[in-house]
Parts: C-alpha cells; sequence; structure tokens
C-alpha cells in the first residue's frame, strides 16, 4: 500500500483526530503557527538560485567585455599600464553596474511573483479567511470552489457536484467527480483515490471542503516538481527584434572599424594605437546593452504600473498593452462597485420599492428563507453588547455580494442565517456558474421534509416553473402570468437593476431526492424576484473618455439581463450613438461572417456565456484589433488566453482566470486597465527615447573617427576617451530616459500599430541627423583647434572629447520629446538632469584632476576652448530643433487649413 495514499480508507472521525483539528472551528491561530514552524510552508522547492558571485562572474562573459580584456592584456606587455589601468578600471565599472541592474531586476521579479502567489480559503479559530498558499499547514480545513487551484493535498470531508481536472499529475483531462465518502480499500491508483484531491490540480465545478493532509514537497506534485520546473523567459518581441537589429550593427560597425585602422595604419599611424582604438570603437559603437536596458525599462516601468494597481504576470504584455485598441470589460465589479443592495422586489403581483414598504407577507418571507438557504455567503453576527448605533454595524458579510445583499436583506427584517440553519440541514448543491445563472439546493427540514430551493437570472428560473405563490397560496403558473412577470423583470432591468427570481419545490418521494441536476430543478413554484443596485464606479466614466480620445473602444461583456446592461452602459458612455446591444442567443444564431460585418458596432454584449467572450475576441481580432479581454470564472480562462492582453481579476478572480492572464487587477477595476495602458504607452515611447539617444551617439562617435581616418588626420580621440564616452555618457542619461514623464499628448494618439518598426515616426530620422551632426561638429572643434596648435594634439582630442560628451548631454533632452526639443520642459524629469549634471562633472575631473590627466590624455583647457565646445555642442542640437519647430508650425497650419 502506498503511504500517501493511507487516508483514503479512513472515516471522517479518525481522520480528523489523527490531524488534532475540529472540522467545524479549523486549528487554532497557535497551533498553525506551530505547524508551520514544525513542518516548513507549502511550497514547491524552486531550483537552485544562482549565487551572487555567480551572478558578478557573468557580467565578464560578455564578449565585447573578454574584447576589452583581450586588449588590456596587450596593453599590459607591451608595458603601456596606464591604458591598462584604464580599461581594466572601465571594465569592472561596466559589471558592477550590469550586476547591480540585474540583482534590480531580479528582485523586481521577485515581488512580482510573490504578487500573484495563490491563496486559500482557510477556517481557522471558527472563521473562514483567504490566507498565502504557502502558510497552509497539515490539519487545515480548507474550501474549494470552482476556478481553484488546489492549494495542497486534502481529504475531502465534504463534496457538493465537485469536478476536478487532475491532468497536470494524471495526463487524464477529463474532469472526475469527485465525493467525500470512505472507500474500501486504500491501494488505489491516484486517478481512482476520489475523496482526496491534490495540490496544482483545478477545480472545474462545484464546491467542497477538505483537511489537509500533506503540504509542500510531500504533496504528490512535489514528489514530480523537478519534472515540472521551468521558469519563463523575461524575453519580449521587442527585446528580440532589438538583438537582431544588435547583431546587424556589430556587422557594421567591425566593418567600419577595421576600415578605420586599416586607413589609419596606412596613414602611418601606431598599429598599436590603431588596435587600440579600434577596439574602443567597436566597443563604444555597438549598443550590446539595449536589450538590457529595454528589460530594465519594462521592469522599472512594471513596478510603477503595481504601484498604480496593475500586475503585469507577462513581461511582452507591456508592449502589447501599448497596442491596445479595444477593451473588452466585464461589467460586474470591473465597471460596477460589485456593492449590491436589493432595492425593490416584485412578489404578489405588484412591484415594491423597500425604503418605503412594510413588507410583511408569506410570500416575501418564503423569498427571504429562499434567499438565505440557496447561499453561500457567510453572515456573523457582532456580540449585543457592543450596540452599534447603525443595524449595518451589528453584522459582517463575507461571499459573493449578490449572495451578501440577500442576506443583508434577511437581517434587516429579522430573519438570521443561523437560527434558519438551525431547522434546516444542506443535503446538496447544485452550483451556481454563470453558463447556466442559477444554483439550487436540497434542505432537509428537522421534521424529515425535504425542499428544493432555486434563485437565478428570472429568464433562466422562469422556464423551469409550473407553479407561482401567490398571498401564500399556490397556483399554477399559466403562460400570461409568465409574462407578467417577464415584463415586470424588464422594466426593473430597464432601472438599471440587476435581478434575481426564487422558487423551490417540497421533494416528495426518495426516488424524487436522488434524482439529477437537469430533473430536479423543474416544476419549480415561482416566488418572486428582486432587483438589486450596483452602483457604476465614479472614476469609470472619465477612463471611459480617455480610453476614447486614445483610440481606444471599450465594449461591455456580461452576464446580466440586457437592459440592465444598457442602462448601466448608457450611465457610464460606452454606447456610441449607433452603437449595438446584442445578446448572447443573437451571437448564437449568427454566423461568423455576419458577426464579423457587425461586431465593429457593437458596444455591449448582455446574457452571454463564457463561450461567447472567444467568438468576440476572435472576431475583433479577424477586424485587425488587438483586444484587451477581461475575465474572472474559470471558463473565462479559453478568451483570456487568446485575447493579446488577457486581464484577470486579483480579488475576485479565479486561480484559473488569473494563471492564464497576462495582466492582474489588483482592485478588479476599469480604470486600472487604462492606466495599465498609458504606462504601457509611456515604457514604449521611453524604449525609444534611449534607442535614439544610445544610436546616434554611436554614429557621432563612429563618424568622428570613420571621417578623421579617411582625412588622414591624428586621431580626434583616444581609445579611452571613446570607452568612457560609452560608458558615463551614454549609460547614465539613458537610465534616466528609461523613467521619463509621459508626453502630454501620449493619450491622445491612436494607438500604435503592433507591426510598427522602433524607428517609425521619426525616430530613424533623428538618429541620423543628431548622429550626423554630433559627429560632424565634434570633428570641427578638433580641427580648429588642432589647426591652431599642432603640436599641442592632446589640447585638441579634449576638445573633441568635451564637445562630444556634452553635444549629447545635450541632445538627451531632445530625445524625450517625439516633435522638437523646445515642446517639453526639461525640468519635468529630475534623474535626467541630475544624471547629466553628473556627467558634466565627470567630465571636468577627468579634464582638470591632474593624476588622471595622463590616463585620459587629458589637458586642462582654457575660456577661449569652452567658447568653441560650448557653440560646437549646442548650435547643432538647437538648430535641427528649430527645423523640428517650423516643421511642426507648417503642419498644424496645413491641419488648419
Ligand atoms: P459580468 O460578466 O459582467 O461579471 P454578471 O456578474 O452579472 O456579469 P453572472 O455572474 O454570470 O454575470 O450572472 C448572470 C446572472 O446570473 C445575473 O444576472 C443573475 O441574475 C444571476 N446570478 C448571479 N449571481 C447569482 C447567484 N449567486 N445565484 C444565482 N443566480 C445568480
Amino acid at each position: 500500500m502506498s503511504q500517501k495514499a493511507r487516508w483514503i480508507d479512513w472515516d471522517q472521525q479518525r481522520l480528523t483526530s489523527h490531524f488534532g483539528v475540529d472540522p467545524h472551528r479549523g486549528l487554532s491561530m497557535s497551533d498553525a503557527e506551530k505547524r508551520l514552524h514544525h513542518v516548513g510552508r507549502n511550497q514547491l522547492v524552486e531550483g537552485e538560485k544562482i549565487s551572487l558571485w555567480a551572478l558578478f562572474l557573468d557580467q565578464f562573459k560578455d564578449f565585447m567585455v573578454l574584447v576589452l580584456m583581450g586588449a588590456t592584456l596587450i596593453s599590459g606587455l607591451l608595458g603601456e599600464y596606464h591604458d591598462a589601468i584604464a580599461i581594466i578600471a572601465i571594465v569592472i565599472l561596466n559589471a558592477v553596474l550590469g550586476f547591480v541592474q540585474e540583482i534590480k531586476a531580479e528582485k523586481s521579479l521577485a515581488a512580482l511573483k510573490k504578487l500573484s502567489a495563490p491563496g486559500a480559503k482557510v477556517l481557522r479559530n471558527g472563521e473562514w479567511n483567504r490566507i498565502d498558499a504557502a502558510d497552509l499547514v497539515p490539519g487545515d480545513i480548507v474550501a474549494l470552489e470552482s476556478g481553484d487551484r488546489v492549494p495542497a493535498d486534502l481529504r475531502l470531508l465534504r463534496a457538493d457536484n465537485l469536478y476536478l481536472e487532475e491532468s497536470t499529475l494524471t495526463g487524464e483531462s477529463v474532469p472526475v467527480n469527485k465525493s467525500a465518502e470512505t472507500l474500501a480499500k486504500a491501494d488505489l491508483p491516484i486517478g481512482d483515490r476520489k475523496n482526496m484531491v491534490y495540490m496544482s490540480t483545478m477545480v472545474v465545478r462545484g464546491t467542497g471542503t477538505g483537511v489537509v493532509v500533506q503540504t509542500g514537497m510531500e504533496t504528490e506534485m512535489g514528489r514530480i516538481a523537478h519534472l515540472i520546473q521551468h521558469t519563463e523567459s523575461s524575453e519580449t518581441p521587442l527585446s528580440r527584434r532589438l538583438e537582431q537589429l544588435g547583431k546587424i550593427l556589430i556587422v557594421i560597425a567591425l566593418i567600419l572599424t577595421a576600415v578605420v585602422v586599416i586607413t589609419g595604419i596606412i596613414h602611418g599611424h601606431d598599429a598599436y594605437k590603431m588596435f587600440l582604438a579600434g577596439v574602443s570603437l567597436a566597443v563604444a559603437a555597438i549598443p550590446e546593452g539595449l536589450p538590457a536596458i529595454v528589460t530594465i525599462a519594462l521592469a522599472m516601468g512594471v513596478q510603477r504600473m503595481i504601484k498604480r494597481r496593475a500586475i503585469v504576470r507577462k513581461l511582452p504584455s507591456v508592449e502589447t498593452l501599448g497596442c491596445a485598441t479595444v477593451i473588452c470589460s466585464d461589467k460586474t465589479g470591473t465597471l460596477t462597485q460589485n456593492k449590491m443592495t436589493v432595492t425593490h422586489t416584485y412578489l404578489d403581483a405588484r412591484v415594491f420599492e423597500l425604503e418605503s414598504s412594510q413588507l410583511n407577507s408569506e410570500t416575501w418571507k418564503r423569498m427571504i428563507e429562499i434567499g438565505i438557504l440557496c447561499n453561500n455567503a457567510l453572515l456573523q453576527r457582532k456580540p449585543a453588547k457592543k450596540l452599534l448605533k447603525r443595524k449595518q454595524d451589528n453584522w459582517k458579510v463575507d461571499g459573493d455580494p449578490t449572495e451578501a445583499a440577500l442576506l443583508i436583506i434577511g437581517a434587516k427584517q429579522g430573519i438570521w442565517q443561523d437560527e434558519l440553519l438551525h431547522d434546516w440541514t444542506r443535503v446538496k448543491e447544485f452550483p451556481f456558474d454563470s453558463q447556466r445563472k442559477m444554483m439550487s439546493v436540497v434542505y432537509q427540514h428537522r421534521d424529515g421534509r425535504q425542499v428544493i430551493f432555486a434563485k437565478g437570472a428570472p429568464d433562466v428560473l422562469l422556464d423551469r416553473c409550473s407553479h407561482q405563490m401567490q398571498r401564500g397560496k399556490t397556483s399554477p403558473f399559466t403562460l400570461a402570468h409568465k409574462r407578467s412577470v417577464s415584463t415586470m423583470n424588464e422594466r426593473l432591468a430597464s432601472m438599471a437593476l440587476r435581478n434575481l427570481a426564487f422558487a423551490y419545490r417540497e421533494l416528495g418521494n426518495a426516488s424524487e431526492r436522488q434524482l439529477s441536476e437537469g430533473q430536479i430543478e423543474r416544476n419549480l413554484t415561482f416566488v418572486g424576484l428582486v432587483g438589486m443596485i450596483d452602483p457604476p464606479r465614479e472614476e469609470v466614466r472619465g477612463a471611459i473618455q480617455r480610453c476614447r480620445q486614445a483610440g481606444i473602444r471599450t465594449v461591455m461583456i456580461t452576464g446580466d439581463h440586457q437592459a440592465t446592461a444598457q442602462a448601466i452602459a448608457h450611465q457610464l458612455g460606452i454606447i456610441r450613438p449607433q452603437g449595438l446591444t446584442v445578446s448572447g442567443s443573437d451571437l448564437y444564431n449568427m454566423s461568423d461572417k455576419e458577426f464579423q460585418h457587425k461586431v465593429e458596432e457593437i458596444d455591449v454584449y448582455a446574457r452571454v456565456s463564457p463561450e461567447h467572450k472567444i467568438k468576440i475576441v476572435q472576431a475583433l481580432q479577424a477586424k485587425g484589433h488587438v483586444v484587451a479581454m477581461t475575465g474572472d470564472g474559470v471558463n473565462d480562462a479559453p478568451a483570456i488566453k487568446a485575447a493579446d492582453i488577457g486581464i484577470a481579476m486579483g480579488k475576485s478572480g479565479t486561480d484559473v482566470s488569473k494563471e492564464a492572464s497576462s495582466l492582474v487587477l489588483a482592485d478588479d477595476n476599469f480604470s486600472t486597465i487604462v492606466a495599465a495602458i498609458e504606462e504601457g504607452r509611456s515604457i514604449y515611447d521611453n524604449i525609444r527615447k534611449f534607442i535614439a539617444y544610445l544610436l546616434a551617439s554611436n554614429v557621432g562617435e563612429i563618424l568622428v573617427m570613420f571621417l578623421a581616418m579617411l582625412a588622414g588626420l591624428p586621431l580626434p580621440l583616444v581609445p579611452i576617451q571613446i570607452l568612457w564616452v560609452n560608458l558615463v555618457t551614454d549609460g547614465l542619461p539613458a537610465m534616466a530616459l528609461g523613467v521619463d514623464p509621459a508626453e502630454g499628448d501620449m493619450m491622445q494618439r491612436s494607438p500604435r500599430n503592433s507591426r510598427e518598426s522602433v524607428f517609425a515616426r521619426g525616430i530613424g530620422w533623428k538618429i541620423i541627423t543628431r548622429g550626423l551632426l554630433i559627429g560632424f561638429w565634434s570633428l570641427a572643434a578638433f580641427l580648429v583647434t588642432y589647426y591652431e596648435a599642432p603640436q599641442n594634439l592632446s589640447l585638441a582630442q579634449t576638445v573633441a572629447f568635451a564637445t562630444l560628451v556634452l553635444s549629447q548631454l545635450i541632445y538627451v533632452f531632445d530625445c524625450r520629446s517625439t516633435g522638437s526639443i523646445f515642446q517639453r520642459n526639461p525640468l519635468s524629469n529630475i534623474p535626467l538632469v541630475l544624471s547629466v549634471i553628473l556627467s558634466v562633472v565627470m567630465l571636468l575631473v577627468v579634464i582638470y584632476y591632474p593624476p588622471l590627466q595622463p590616463i585620459f590624455h587629458t589637458v586642462s583647457l582654457g575660456l577661449r576652448e569652452w567658447i568653441l565646445i560650448c557653440v560646437t555642442s549646442t548650435l547643432p542640437v538647437i538648430l535641427a530643433g528649430l527645423v523640428d519647430q517650423v516643421r511642426i508650425v507648417q503642419r498644424k497650419l496645413q491641419l488648419g487649413r
């Protein structure tokens, strides 16, 4: 007999006493803590962690660093110790920077992982609470519902229509029906252990509770954990494309470098110097750090998103966010507050407003009874001695807000859940899911009667009713009655109310009690309706408007009634003047072609089931849209996966939907999606900004050297100066561009085309023009100084060095705008200003600090030189900015005409 299977033939009594737990109160907090200390956290041990040393040494494996190390060695061998020390210092500095960045990225990824850690609903000290699944211990009582990932290995104590998908463990994808019954024998294969559920398998239907028997690596999953461990790569399409681009640039840079070196040698330059110049130039010209900086910019953006309550699960989706053209959003909880309050009821053929009516009829009491019993929320009364001012403060409700609202209505009428449960014991549940849009429960009264209580969407439940209750009496439910109830339902729904119908039936003989879901929920007696308000979230209207300005359409998809959906969509400004509303059944009857034809006009989908969502995603995608789609239930997972950006709800979403998603909303709020899109656009813009900066700088650096060599001039920059520019001048401001605040008009532009090149919209033009200008003017500054004092080459080189550095540091402000440099206040990015100041100070240190002068081949500069440097570094960017400005004004005039 397998050791792991020993609990399956124990009865529940033996099981709970073995684990020392009261099944009605759970473990005590202190006991749970002790156990946690003893057995450890409920986690699968991850693969070996890479040590800090290994991470640091990794930095030296880069190809370019190896080339530099080779250069150091050669310099050393030739006795050029100054060069060797300077290069090695730069290599180490580079490694430290890379190391720090990597640790930062790792930390943010770990934080992300923590945020998306699974939870578990556990009973401790007699209260149900949600805790981190890692804190579960053997003996804990855990509740399961559809959409949950099972958090540990459990032996079931209760199972209602519970189905699990265990393919991760057994390979079998057909859901298995579980039960809480004790099995006769213990040596059964996993697939047949009906009263056990295992960590990482998924609840696809029903509810249940169980006692934790194994946690962490002791679970069945733990035993095979090493087989399934995998790390998700953080590579994004953009970093992949940049890597390819990098490869092309490497080839170009190497060719140009070879030309520079060869022409230099032909013109009589020293071979060693030319070799070092070639190495430095190659290192400086190749944007090897680009993919890394992209990853860092994405990771920092992800951190900013977390602050705005959007948790990115897949890094590439940050890029896609900026391309979104349609957001398909659920209604309840995302667009609305999910704070349900019952305001109206329809019974005994009349509508009552609860605020102003005193209801006391038999029918009303029966309806409340059904509402309380056919309910999985929990109402806890506060101790009476704490007499509180408001009635609401006397209780606390946990669970689905729709159901909680029903418990509260009961409590207000003095009908309490705990009192009803004295008389009634639950026998069976046929759970709610958004496909069936109803639920029912079978209860047994103390006197032996069994009754089925049902509640659900009126249009679904009415079809299952054959009788009705009016003024305490039952009578046949005629077609005419049904019609008038439907009319009332429509009327309440058009007031933006969410409606529920209630029904029941006494179960007679034993055979009737054994009926299945489809058969037992028939011939019910209709009792009445309630309508509840769920006010829209206040900030959503504005967010929808902002989306519209940004060229993004918002579509509402809801399981609720068409009239309710339409009323809320109107309040929120989702429906456009010619916008259509369609229902799930309309969709069902439409061919794919017809649907695609209409999809652009539809703003609201009502009474849809999860399987319709995927049809909607596909139709929109076929029209070329980039679709963001929200979902929370287990059945939403396929649509979330199919969407370009799958979005799950952090609070109300199931584990399964979260796993399928690329973005999780910590507050379930629609506005958070818009915030994430804003961040996504801004991150992409920033990536383009530093690409523009780095590449133009590289073009400038190569050009100075290239032109000088072609013209047979002396070297305008010494190798160590080039390495300095590459590390300090290029590195720091580029990082600061990564956190640049968004441009004001960012959310007034239409979404970017997902196939667009990073060089589109002016960036390629900027790189070439600014690169040429920077290179050309640095060379000009060099030439002017050189021809004035040909004997003092170091002076001319220092001038060229300072010009190159300064013109890049001015150009960095130009990169912040898609228009011209004058369009943005330079002080709006303080980190950038600071990094520029720091770079200038470091430049001055290198030029004026005597011990560094021989290393960097610099000499102190006078006022004359500084005037020349300032003019040659400022003019090109300013002139180019003026040209841009003129072009912008011209375009505006043309548009205005
Ligand atoms: P959304 O998809 O926007 O979240 P929703 O939450 O209104 O919409 P569902 O939860 O699928 O959609 O609910 C659909 C219908 O089912 C509701 O209009 C309501 O009539 C009924 N319903 C909702 N919750 C329950 C429940 N707990 N028990 C019985 N019926 C319910």
